[in-house]
């Protein structure tokens, strides 16, 4: 590992956070260290950043502050709104730069939603849990739709249905691969059905779509998600089943394939509204043009609160720069968070951050997003050209002494993908994903589901790597 020393941590200041008392915002405190203002290496840093990290485990506290003064922060929505006001004071507190950039939001609002299975007479057999997926539109009248149901597990499988599936509703109960590692993948290829099963439905006649909730969890939770409407085809009311009522369902369809879905949902699609990218940041003292960017969504889902998915990426974004400054740390270059609006909805935050008037004079080299839940970090990833996984590589050990396995290839997201195609390198912490799809998108995505340590080891990460990149550039 690299030895050389940077950065203007005292040893007084070093000693003090190592003591237990904490930092103080501002810059280096005093101490009774022998050598005040001695280059501190980046071990050190890391010491220093963990210690004030762990001591505080304040990103709990703004995750707390941020789902209690929102509550759920779906697009175009109150909450959203007052999430935007909160971060932005948060930030000024702190003593960050601080301002808002605008973006156009999507603005879906959900409805009255039921869901029953009746027979050929109309009986109410059972009733579904549901929830209408985001944008759907809403079942014609105050009946609903009542649809023959036909259950496939694949797209070849609907299109072997043929004709038989018009006016019918389609039934994807496709779950997500338990077998594999990497959920991230096993929901990739599951929530294809979410994202593309309505149209293709639409496509064969089919007059609504119902999803098994992508969640490897057995459960009554459903898990909603952004359908995806193809233009080309008309569109169809949608809505994901909890994975409980999916099994059931699919039981019952064995046993009398002539029951009907009874669906109703007054969910609605309206004008689009203004919102913004909330940001801050701690200007750079040698080349404040050159940003490494820290980035979470601020929008949610409605069915919880959004407190892993993303208040959490939010808050470490935050609670990085805090430690950063509560250390004494000047960064050499630019680092900024970015809270992203509209994530969920088309990413819209991140498109117009990417293209926004003062992107003109500045130079992203960086930008590191946290969207995989406020888990315990597993290891770093490093994107762009194998020079920068290098550049990092040589730090691996700082790495590994916050509990990472080490530096891999990696990183990336879809709010920075914008300024990583304008030349930005992607990095970030990989979280351990084996419980994140159990809440993802549902109503168990609450703060107590939320560890204060392992979200805030997440800050403290991305407060090391940040420096890092601020110091070393790319
Ligand atoms: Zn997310």
């Amino acid at each position: 590992m690299s030895q050389k020393t940077r950065g203007i941590l005292s040893a007084g200041l070093l000693t003090a956070i190592l003591a237990g008392g904490g930092c103080r915002n501002g810059g280096p405190v005093g101490g009774t260290g022998k050598e005040a203002d001695a280059p501190a290496s980046y071990s050190e840093i890391s010491e220093a950043l963990r210690s004030e990290g762990l001591r505080s485990e304040n990103a709990y506290a703004l995750l707390s502050d941020l789902v209690r003064v929102s509550g759920p922060r779906l697009a175009g929505s109150p909450g959203a709104a007052a999430a935007v006001e909160h971060m932005r004071r948060v930030m000024d507190e702190l003593g960050f730069e601080t301002w808002l950039e605008p973006t156009t939001v999507q603005h879906w609002v959900r409805g009255e939603e039921t869901a029953e299975i009746v027979d050929r007479t109309g009986r109410i057999i059972d009733s579904l849990t549901i929830s209408a997926l985001g944008g759907s539109i809403p079942t014609p009248g105050s009946g609903g739709i009542t649809a023959r149901v036909i259950e496939v597990a694949s797209f070849e499988e609907l299109d072997a249905c043929g004709s038989s599936v018009r006016d019918a509703a389609v039934f994807f109960n496709r779950p997500m691969d338990r077998t594999l590692m990497e959920t991230f993948r096993a929901y990739g290829e599951a929530a294809r059905f979410r994202t593309e099963g309505p149209s293709k439905a639409a496509g064969h006649g089919a007059a609504a779509a119902l999803i098994r909730s992508v969640t490897p969890r057995i459960d009554d939770f459903p898990h909603t998600g952004m359908v995806g409407y193809d233009p080309a085809v008309a569109k169809i009311p949608a809505a994901a089943v909890s994975t409980e009522d999916a099994e059931k369902l699919s039981v019952s369809l064995k046993e009398d394939p002539g029951l009907r879905l009874r669906l109703r949902m007054s969910c609605a699609n309206l004008d689009p509204v203004p919102s913004a990218n909330v940001i801050g940041q701690i200007r750079g003292s040698d080349k404040p043009g050159e940003i490494v960017l820290l980035g979470g969504h601020l929008d949610s889902w409605d069915l919880g609160v959004g407190a892993h998915d993303d208040g959490a990426g939010c808050v470490q974004a935050v609670e990085a720069l805090r430690l950063i400054q509560a250390c004494g740390l000047k960064p050499r270059r630019t680092i900024r968070a970015v809270m992203f609006m509209n994530e969920e909805f088309g990413a819209t935050g991140g498109l117009d951050y990417a293209a926004a008037p003062g992107r003109k004079n500045e130079k992203h080299i960086v930008a590191m997003e946290s969207d995989r839940g406020g888990f315990l970090p597993l290891y770093f990833g490093v994107g762009g050209p194998p020079e920068a996984r290098g550049k990092f590589a040589a730090h691996e050990e700082v790495f590994r002494s916050l509990g990472l396995s080490g530096i891999r290839a990696g990183g990336g997201g879809s709010d920075i993908g914008p300024i990583v195609r304008q030349g930005a390198v992607p990095m970030g912490f990989v979280p351990n994903g084996q419980t994140y799809f159990d809440l993802h998108h549902s109503g168990r995505d609450t703060l107590d589901k939320v560890h204060p340590r392992e979200l805030e080891l997440g800050a403290i990460v991305l407060a090391l790597a940040s420096y890092i990149a601020s110091e070393e550039g790319i």
